[in-house]
């Protein structure tokens, strides 16, 4: 077995997959560098090549005896362009163009078909639809209800295949597209952590997947609609985990919107006590270059300042030139924000209430008794994870491991901030989990001789969420 360092940071890394990081060596040492869990974007790939990276992280995992988080970020309705004569085509500022379902024709200056034609009654005259990232620009002027005439407002080159995002309409179609439910199984029989689910729009979109999922997978909701943000109360309550996307939310709101967003989604996932991840762009730069602009290091730091759970690399690791040193870069920045005299007073200003349950009594009671004692840890044992989630969501000043019997559990809670997940035996009495919870802590460099452990735990085990126990114990 390969020797692991344990992560010294409390927020948690992820990094997305792709042609830049297939080789079992290089997505080996993306781990080692601190990638925590990895992303497989169904948006690109094959399942085989998904299949073939998925395999080689359970191996690494098995190697270095870590949990390791796996995503799989389904593509969602993502709305498209058809294929123009030409490939592209130019679009004049106050042009007319048609769009329709007439696939079979490729398009040109005056007419091209979309995707979806599901969409069409959304499209009121008025309604803007932006074209490739948001860079042009038309409006509805007239439904024909089998087309659309649009005026270009932004023109510019639009070629084959674009997308296409309307922001300021709810479209009448679920979260999940038939590839999304066919990559859905496919993933789920893999056996991945969490399945992220692309332009949730409703709560109903969440509902659904969950429905589907069935508990086999944790239900990651990726923020990129501005409409569904309205939403977000019943929204977050709903999921298992969030995800701030910024990269399509960034087209669909303007800018300027972008960061109080992040620290709304982040706020009330953070009072809901799920784990939240802000994404995209964040070491943009690395994608060609070996260090990041320092705008962009300060972006990371800000949503470790925030609170967020974790942090995400797209591109930077899965197409770029740099997938290594951009998971060392973010690596470093998070240690360093986290050691910042300001992450303590946010830390403390954005503490939550506990609420009025054993657990979070228990939880709180142990933050603050790891606080009094200088202890090395809090220990928590869990199950299903909740317990766990409590603790992280009280932002406690050391470390917390999470002790669990289900590998399931353990790998999803790679996830949370704070967290050092451990797979243990199944244990029937109080003694037994004491003596492992020491051992796993020396052995895990959590804690040496001479200092003291928090542990909680719920006693009988096996009853869900009934955490009733806190114990100090010492190492010796
Ligand atoms: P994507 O999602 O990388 O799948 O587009 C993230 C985002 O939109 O920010
Ligand atoms: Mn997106």
């Amino acid at each position: 077995m390969l020797e692991f360092m344990r992560r010294e940071r409390a927020a948690k890394i992820i990094s997305t997959l792709g042609p830049s990081s297939t080789s079992p060596e290089i997505i080996a040492s993306l781990f080692e560098a601190g990638a925590d869990v990895f992303r497989l974007n169904f948006s690109h790939g094959t399942h085989e090549e998904h299949k073939e990276r998925y395999d080689t992280i359970r191996e690494i995992e098995k190697k270095f005896d870590r949990p390791i988080g796996i995503i799989a970020d389904l593509q969602g309705p993502k709305i498209r362009v058809g294929n123009f004569a030409d490939g592209k085509i130019e679009l004049k500022n106050g042009a007319k163009l048609i769009l329709d379902s007439d696939h079979d024709t490729d398009g040109n200056v005056e007419r091209v078909s979309i995707s979806n034609p599901e969409i069409y009654p959304s499209l009121e005259p008025g309604v803007e639809m932006l074209l490739d990232d948001g860079k042009l620009k038309v409006v509805v002027e007239k439904n024909h209800g089998t087309s659309i005439e649009t005026k270009v407002v932004v023109g510019g080159i639009l070629s084959n295949h674009k997308g296409i995002n309307i922001p300021g309409a709810v479209l009448p179609m679920s979260a999940l597209t038939d590839k999304d439910r066919r990559d859905l199984q496919f993933a789920l029989n893999l056996g991945v952590d969490w399945i992220a689910l692309s332009f949730v729009q409703r709560p109903e979109d969440v509902a659904e997947a969950r429905r589907l999922i069935a508990g086999r997978a944790g239900v990651l909701v990726k923020m990129e609609k501005p409409l569904a943000i309205e939403h977000l109360d019943q929204i977050v309550e709903l999921a298992d985990a969030l995800m701030v996307a910024r990269g399509d939310l960034g087209v669909e709101a303007p800018p300027e919107d972008v960061p109080g967003l992040q620290k709304k989604i982040i706020r009330r996932a953070r009072v809901e006590g799920k784990p939240v991840i802000v994404a995209t762009q964040m070491l943009e730069s690395m994608i060609n270059s070996p260090t990041p602009t320092r705008a962009e290091a300060s972006d990371v730091a800000t949503a470790v300042f925030d609170g967020a759970d974790a942090v995400m690399l797209s591109a930077e690791t899965a197409a770029g030139d740099f997938p290594l040193e951009a998971v060392s870069m973010m690596n470093r920045i998070i240690e360093r924000a986290e050691q910042d005299e300001h992450y303590d007073i946010l830390r403390m200003r954005d503490r939550r209430q506990p609420r009025g349950t054993d657990a979070d009594a228990i939880t709180a009671a142990a933050r603050q008794v790891a606080q009094n004692i200088d202890a090395a840890a809090i220990v928590t044992f869990t199950q299903t994870g909740s317990t766990t989630l409590r603790a992280a969501r009280e932002r406690p000043e050391v470390p917390i491991l999470g002790l669990t019997p289900i590998l399931e559990t353990a790998r999803r809670l790679v996830l949370a901030w704070g967290v050092h997940p451990v797979k243990i035996p199944l244990f029937q009495e109080f003694d037994e989990v004491v003596e492992c919870a020491i051992e796993v802590a020396a052995n895990e460099e959590f804690a040496s001789s001479g200092q003291r452990l928090i542990i909680t735990a719920g006693v009988p085990f096996g009853t869900p969420g009934a955490t009733n126990i806190l114990r100090i114990v010492w190492v010796d």
